[in-house]
């Protein structure tokens, strides 16, 4: 039994746990551990077999238990017997379109229908309004759902951390250039490949299928082979002679588009020489999806970002001290960070009371006092409420150097509500960045119905940041959007939204997101010096 199917398995048992309306953690714990095992380097069945398998980050003894019955019976029963009853791609579908399990069963109950597809046939049709309790309203939302984005990522694609770590052990393994979509830094990669320069392929293609991470062979040609993970996505090696490398480089990375429109390239050692060849400016790999010859811009750099202005303590969700996430960002060589913990509305995690707030800002002075010259911001991470007021009175936030507005629950509202709420938390004179603008959770949940073009006019008006959140499953503002905001004369922020120490370590996804989206460092604002930062607003 291999991890993929063993991963799947505990996705939907924590849709049962779900319809059975079990604890919101005790889910999550399960979604997580799908994910941890759908990662893992080792077949787990094996860990399970020989009683390891809790030394996987994240499994407990409940998980084990289902997770030995899985491995010893085949199956878990309980979820067998609940597939006989439905067709668990419905509860996905529902999951996508902010339903939960239970609902989702329910309305496909009502409508006779077994797969995404009826579903979806049945919603055309104009037959969700005959099912009890969906209210016009509840119709026109599920439809525009359906409508916005009627093929959400497939589960194919991996988050861009996932791929990286897969790709660059790859590439590391046979000393080899990552490419494909993890060398553009797409928020979900397809496509990953490897290239290397060789004279003689063989001993590399050898190689290569003999690589823990590759289980299996696609396809092999003398001079590339396509290898299959165990999560069943397919990694390209191609081998290149050194004098073409550059030209196999530039091929491998993509996208197809933007290639296809350079072809034929000339051979050269490094991808420099080809673009030197073709009399046009070299590309990052970030701005290479739709085809272009423009000179493109001077892109803002990991090594200019001065400060992370949004990560979370033990005083919310965080797993750090305001101490360590702050020696934790010296350590990184900045010479500020803005701790942004939850207030209460948040739900699922204890949130920062008024009371709380004075309280860890005397932790923070103390802090400061220790870590001078380097700055621990007093921040906030405030809920936007659903009728837009925030989530703290003004006079709490009025004491705080660091505003990040944030909409967190309620997130299925239509535009025209969404809209009105993201504004009226944009017109607080106390906010600063807006977070995760978009709300989406990428395969998983779509973009909140905001008017994009309106949240940016307003930002600009009112001097409000827009954050590119580098969580590897958000990348929000995506590059497409900081495109859109940047053209509209919006400045932003490239934030880690850190829970632990680790955690802050996901600001390069943030800065290649910002690139990807064209900003310099003129664009962003923690690229600043600290007083000048504060200064602006
Ligand atoms: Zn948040
Ligand atoms: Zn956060």
């Amino acid at each position: 039994m291999d991890n993929a199917h063993i991963a799947d398995r505990l996705d939907a048992f924590a849709v049962l746990l779900e319809l059975s309306e079990a604890n919101p953690y005790t889910i999550r714990a399960y979604r997580r551990a799908a994910d941890v095992i759908r990662g893992a380097a080792v077949p787990v069945a094996g860990l399970v077999t020989a009683g390891r398998v809790r030394q996987l980050r994240g499994i407990g003894p409940g998980i084990e238990a289902r997770l030995r019955e899985l491995v010893e019976t085949g199956d878990i029963a309980e979820l067998a017997e609940l597939e006989r009853e439905l067709a668990p791609g419905l509860v996905g579908l529902g999951r996508y379109l902010g339903l939960t399990a239970r609902r989702a069963i329910e309305i496909a109950q009502a409508l006779d229908v077994r797969t995404p597809e009826q579903l979806r046939a049945a919603a055309a049709a104009g037959r969700l309004r005959t099912v009890p309790g969906v209210g016009p309203k509840l119709e026109a939302r599920l439809l525009e759902a359906l409508a916005r984005d009627p093929d959400p990522t497939p589960r194919r694609a991996l988050t861009l951390n996932r791929a990286r770590e897969l790709v660059e052990s790859i590439a590391a393994a046979l000393d080899a250039e990552p490419a494909g979509d993890v060398r553009r830094w797409r928020d979900a990669c397809e496509r990953l490949a490897v290239v290397a320069a060789a004279s003689d392929p063989a001993p590399v293609l050898t190689r290569f299928r003999a690589l823990p991470q590759i289980v299996a062979l696609l396809d092999q040609d003398t001079d590339r082979a396509t290898g299959v993970t165990v999560e069943g996505v397919p990694v390209e090696l191609v081998v290149a002679a050194p004098e073409r490398f550059g030209t196999a480089l530039l091929r491998a990375t993509g996208a197809p588009a933007y290639v296809a429109a350079l072809e034929p390239l000339p051979d050269a050692a490094d991808e420099r020489a080809v673009f030197a060849a073709l009399e046009i400016p070299w590309r990052p790999p970030e701005l290479r999806e739709a085809p272009s010859l423009a000179t493109p811009p001077d892109l803002v750099e990991l090594e200019q970002i001065r400060g992370d202005l949004h990560c979370h303590t033990t005083w919310s969700d965080g797993r750090a001290s305001v101490e360590e996430m702050a020696r934790a960002a010296i350590g990184r060589g900045y010479a500020y960070v803005a701790i942004c913990d939850h207030t209460p509305a948040v739900g699922a995690v204890q949130g920062l009371t008024p009371d709380d707030v004075r309280r860890q800002g005397e932790e923070i002075a103390a802090a400061n006092a220790l870590l001078a010259p380097f700055r621990v911001l007093r921040g906030i991470e405030c809920d936007i409420l659903p009728d837009g007021r925030l989530d703290l009175p003004d006079y709490v936030l009025a004491e705080l150097d660091w505003v990040q507005a944030s909409v967190h629950g309620g997130q299925r509202m239509p535009r025209a509500e969404m809209t009105a709420r993201v504004e009226e938390a944009l017109r607080n004179p106390y906010v600063r960045c807006l977070s995760h603008p978009t709300g989406r959770m990428i395969g998983r949940r779509p973009e909140n119905a905001l008017d994009l073009d309106r949240a940016f006019a307003l930002a600009v008006e009112r001097g409000v940041a827009l954050e590119v959140n580098g969580l590897p499953d958000r990348l929000d503002l995506s590059g497409g959007h900081v495109a859109d905001a940047l053209a509209a004369g919006a400045r932003i922020v490239c934030s880690t939204d850190a829970h632990s120490v680790v955690g802050l370590g996901n600001m390069e996804n943030a800065v290649r997101t910002a690139r990807r989206g064209g900003a310099t460092a003129g664009d962003v604002l923690n690229v600043m010096p600290l007083p000048e930062l504060l200064a602006r607003a």
